[in-house]
């Protein structure tokens, strides 16, 4: 803009010079009017008519280009500030005003938005003196305004603010788009009068019509920009509320959160959260005041299940799949509530009754799970007493304690004995399973030596792996430390491993034991099982150690089992800080690996 430069004051000048010399012209004349005085005269004013032209043209030629340059400017911006402040500026020039604003009508209103003098500067706000009669009028009558003298202009005499601020010369022309009225472009100049020339209105009606379209497109542009600023807000917002409360299954944390965060999403002073209970609505927080009106609109809301909203306070229901979870209650700050805050909290809402409704599961399930595992404990305990005898007795019938047996009576006996025993293992692992997970299974770690807890164990597996050809290989490092670990709950895990790699390896197989001892990593002992047998899937790697698991597999589904013993091998291996994991792959054999801590205090 800064590039374009004219003078508009040349035609003046020059009228100004013409009307003087009209003047003296004609004084002369009446004077002396010799044919060749009055032929030299003739010529003189041809020519000054023939440079007034060449002036004018050179003038028009001026204002079109500037014209021009500013609309491409206009058409690249989509600035709302920018093109405003362009707009006023090529105005001021190609008028040649003091001063010009853009007065916008907003909301009814008609706002002042830039106002910049000649040199580019915008001024104060108490030097904003325009009159309000010759905008009103260019936007009633949708076309330019001009006044060469506002003072003695018979349509402006009623105007205080023409009189009050001394206006003179003024153009006013509207801002139209598409028939709407989106406001004006004022110029004037206060000193002198006769500044603006019809000429100047042509200009003006030209640059608007394409001033309005940049402004609305600029307009339109703001308002896109601010509504999708505003939403990638509000996604925002909701994205930290949800990770929030997911990360949460307290149901009465995730309660008090939400309300958190729906009061920081409305800016509302203060707010609470009603739970439905029998006696009416239970709220979360007293702090806030809750009149036995406002309890009473709740509950209404959450039978009609629609918000009750007023500038000043919103009620809303929190749904989930059509069912009231409860109300969010809260009362507006220093700003009143509008629709886009009803609108953001119920987005709010439904997000966080998902959040709301997972915590209410969870601690359901969370007592479900209580109640199982005590059900599970009361049921083992009552088991193991009869199971016990079941077993001992039928041991002592087996070995002809009580008198001599029949091959079908010691056959039977074996049956009961054999499966007296699958029942006393299954209670102790549902009894080890319950006290797990109710949080009552503690062990005491001592020293202890890993060669005695595998003698143990080995004690228990030794049979089975007699009776299936199936060798041991046991090799462990010369400087293993003692480990740091409950000496029954390091045998019983040796036991589950030991077991699994005899059961679901072939007759014949090979089981090796290792362990090895890094001094630089001396926190922990690692500790390997590895058989030669079936071996385990990829598929079924990843549901290894989880309750009731078991292969698919027909070779290992022959096999009693209970799924429970990996489950309880990695508790108890965790319970002591160590670690667990597989490596396998279907008919490559299985090594179980696990960490046990060493006792550093030796
Ligand atoms: P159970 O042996 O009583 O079935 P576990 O929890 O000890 O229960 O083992 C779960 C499942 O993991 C087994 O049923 C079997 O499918 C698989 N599994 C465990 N150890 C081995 C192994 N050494 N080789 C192959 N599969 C195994």
């Amino acid at each position: 803009m800064g590039t374009v430069q004219i003078n508009l004051s040349q035609t003046q000048e020059t009228l100004g010079y013409l009307r003087r010399e009209i003047h003296a012209r004609r004084t002369a004349l009446r004077n002396d009017t010799t044919p060749a005085a009055l032929e030299k005269e003739l010529a003189t004013w041809e020519k000054m008519i023939q440079e007034l032209q060449t002036e004018s043209i050179l003038e028009k030629n001026t204002r079109m280009r500037l014209l021009y340059e500013v609309s491409q400017e206009l058409n690249t911006s989509l600035d709302w500030e920018e093109t405003i402040q362009t707009v006023i500026d090529a105005v001021i020039q190609l008028t040649g005003a003091e001063r010009g604003m853009l007065v916008l009508k907003e909301d009814d209103e008609l706002q002042t938005k830039i106002i910049r003098n000649a040199t580019g500067e915008p001024f104060s706000e108490e030097d904003l003196n325009f009159s309000k009669s010759i905008v009103q009028r260019a936007l009633a009558e949708k076309r330019p305004v001009l006044t060469s003298n506002a003072q003695i202009d018979p349509r402006f005499q009623g105007s205080e603010s023409v009189f009050a601020f001394g206006l003179r010369s003024i153009l006013c022309a509207p801002l139209i788009y598409r028939n709407t009225e989106l406001g004006v472009i004022y110029v004037e100049n206060r000193a002198q009068t006769g500044l603006f020339s019809p000429d100047d209105l042509a200009v003006l009606a030209t640059f608007t019509n394409r001033a309005a379209v940049a402004l609305a497109n600029a307009r339109t542009h703001q308002a896109t920009n601010r509504a999708l600023t505003r939403r990638v807000e509000e996604l925002t917002l909701l994205q930290e509320m949800v990770r929030d409360l997911n990360g949460r299954l307290n149901f009465n944390r995730v309660m008090e959160r939400s309300i958190t965060w729906a009061i920081k999403a409305t800016q509302a002073a203060n707010g609470t959260l009603g739970l439905p209970s029998p006696e009416g609505i239970q709220w979360l927080s007293p702090s806030t005041q809750i009149t036995p009106a406002d309890t009473e609109t709740a509950q209404k809301v959450l039978r009609r299940r629609q918000p009750d909203f007023s500038p000043e306070r919103i009620i809303l229901p929190l749904m989930r799949e059509n069912r009231p979870l409860g109300v969010f209650y809260l009362v507006a700050g220093e700003e009143p509530f509008t629709a886009k805050e009803l609108e953001l909290v119920t987005r709010l809402a439904d997000n966080a009754a998902i959040a709301v409704e997972n915590a209410r599961l969870y601690e359901a399930l969370l007592q479900s799970n209580q109640a199982k595992s005590e059900f599970v404990s009361l049921v083992s305990h009552e088991l193991r007493t009869p199971m016990t005898s079941i077993h001992g007795y039928s041991e002592m019938l087996q070995k002809g304690m009580a008198g001599e047996l029949t091959a079908q009576q010691q056959q039977f006996v074996e049956a009961i004995h054999r499966n007296a025993n699958r029942m006393r293992i299954l209670v102790k692992d549902l009894l080890d399973i319950s006290r797990i997970e109710s949080g009552h299974l503690k062990i005491q770690p001592v020293a202890t030596e890993l060669s005695a807890a595998l003698e143990a164990a080995y004690q228990t597996v030794e049979e089975m792996l007699t009776s299936k050809k199936q060798n041991l290989n046991v090799e462990l490092d010369e400087n293993l430390p003692a480990l740091l670990a409950d000496p029954d709950r390091l045998t019983q895990v040796l036991i589950n491993l030991l077991s699994n790699a005899a059961k679901y390896t072939p007759t014949g197989g090979k089981i090796t034991v290792q362990a090895r001892f890094e001094p630089d990593k001396p926190s922990f002992v690692h500790c390997a099982v590895t058989d030669t047998g079936y071996g385990i899937n990829q598929v079924d790697q990843r549901k290894l150690f989880t309750k009731f698991f078991r292969s698919e597999n027909p070779a290992i589904r022959q096999v009693t089992g209970t799924g429970l013993g990996l489950a309880i091998t990695k508790n108890l291996v965790e319970l002591h800080g160590g670690e667990i994991w597989v490596q396998s792959a279907e008919d490559m054999g299985t090594t179980f690996f696990f960490t046990m801590p060493a006792d550093c205090r030796r």
